[in-house]
């Protein structure tokens, strides 16, 4: 009776590979606050800050109850000062004062606004502020900005693309892209990753890996299959980027940094008739159209390599970044989308699959349901 008196300890790891976290989010109050001071931090370039709040959101997305105060029961990692003092304006008032007065300023609202546009990221979204643009259309006008064949398509297709895909919409475009791959080889295998993998049920693109086990056929595989969607009509947007991978290179220390892999960044054409249960519109956007546009990853690494990508891809970025950094910190070990490299032993160590990666972590498994870190 006594023990039962006492709220439970938890101690969370400071690393998000260590820890649990489903898409069940009890505290979207503060992480959803803290996403917000994340991007501010994010269009100032104040990396270090960006940083400490995506991974106090990211702590609070493990707790699996809402947090109710700071202190004794919950020891929360990866919590600062100023992360403890939005939250506790949250948990005194309802609401941080700080936050608010972000969400009305004038220059993250623009910001914010330019980067939901395809192709145009921080660095565009704060020249087209500083020289005076407000919105959308200013930026398709003025005579001073000229747009990359990434950023038109971007807003050709804004308003499809910057509402959420659904599961349903997702499993359909797997359908459709597995059945152009087996066109073209038996042998190709295609599946989800991504936050689809992860269990989610929206997401704001659909992320694939394509590969094959012929030796080095995986990039016209890749070719092939955007050529075949090209053929039947539903290609809208592609930007290929062909393979760089090199074997002997060691894993990369950047995170950020891109993988090597063949891959393409696609926007796809949606028939609504495609979706099993159909397709509920949005309030007010019934033009009479019948599809929708949506954005497509896929990368194509050699089969060898399917474990490290997979596990790659399937995110959360935060997931990710936290993986890597305990390799490197904990193990004496580099870890990026093509390998494990192993610093004591200088070699690479091999992995079919990705239990395989964890075990030469020494991590327990996490499902991918269990990675919405
Ligand atoms: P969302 O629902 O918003 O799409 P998500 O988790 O699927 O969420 P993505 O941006 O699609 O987010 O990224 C999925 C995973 O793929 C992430 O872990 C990310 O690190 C990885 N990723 C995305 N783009 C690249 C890239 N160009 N090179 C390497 N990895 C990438
Ligand atoms: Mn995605
Ligand atoms: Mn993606």
């Amino acid at each position: 009776p006594e023990a039962s008196t006492h709220l439970p300890v938890v101690v969370l790891s400071r690393y998000a590979c260590q820890r649990r976290t489903s898409t069940e989010n009890h505290n979207e109050i503060f992480t959803d606050a803290f996403e917000v001071m994340a991007e501010s931090y994010e269009f100032s370039q104040c990396d270090g800050q960006c940083l400490a709040f995506r991974r106090a959101a990211s702590v609070l997305k493990s707790v699996p109850w809402p947090v109710e105060r700071l202190g004794a029961a919950t020891r929360l990692p990866c919590l600062g000062e100023h992360t403890r003092a939005v939250m506790e304006e949250i948990l005194q008032c309802g609401r941080s004062f700080e936050v608010e007065k972000i969400l009305c300023n004038d220059r993250y609202q623009r910001l914010k606004l330019f980067t939901s546009v395809f192709g145009v990221g921080p660095k565009t979204a704060e020249k087209w502020h500083r020289g005076g643009l407000r919105t959308l259309n200013d930026a398709l006008e003025d005579p001073g900005v000229e747009l990359n064949s990434m950023q038109k398509a971007g807003f050709r297709h804004h308003g499809d693309i910057s509402r959420a895909v659904s599961r349903a919409e997702a499993l359909a475009l797997g359908e459709i892209l597995h059945q152009a791959a087996l066109g073209i080889s038996a042998h190709a295998v295609l599946v989800l990753t991504g936050g689809f993998r992860r269990g989610k049920e929206f997401g704001h693109d659909v992320d694939f890996l394509l590969s094959t086990p012929e030796q080095g056929k995986e990039e016209t595989l890749l070719l092939s299959l955007v050529d075949s969607l090209r053929r039947q009509g539903i290609l809208l947007y592609c930007d290929h980027h062909p393979s760089t991978f090199d074997i002997n290179n060691l894993p990369g220390v950047s995170f950020e940094a891109m993988d090597h892999f063949a891959k393409s960044f696609l926007i796809l054409r949606l028939e609504d008739r495609q979706v099993e249960g159909g397709v509920q519109r949005p309030e007010g956007q019934h033009d009479g159209r019948s599809w929708r546009a949506v954005r497509v990853d896929v990368v194509a690494p050699p089969m060898e390599r399917y474990a490290f990508t997979l596990l790659g891809w399937t995110g959360s970025r935060q997931f990710e970044r936290d993986l890597r950094r305990f390799a490197r910190k904990e193990k004496r070990m580099l870890l990026d989308n093509h390998g494990l490299w192993d610093k004591t032993k200088k070699e690479f160590l091999p992995a079919e699959r990705e239990e395989d990666i964890f075990a030469h972590l020494g991590l327990e498994y996490l499902e991918p349901q269990l990675r919405n870190a």
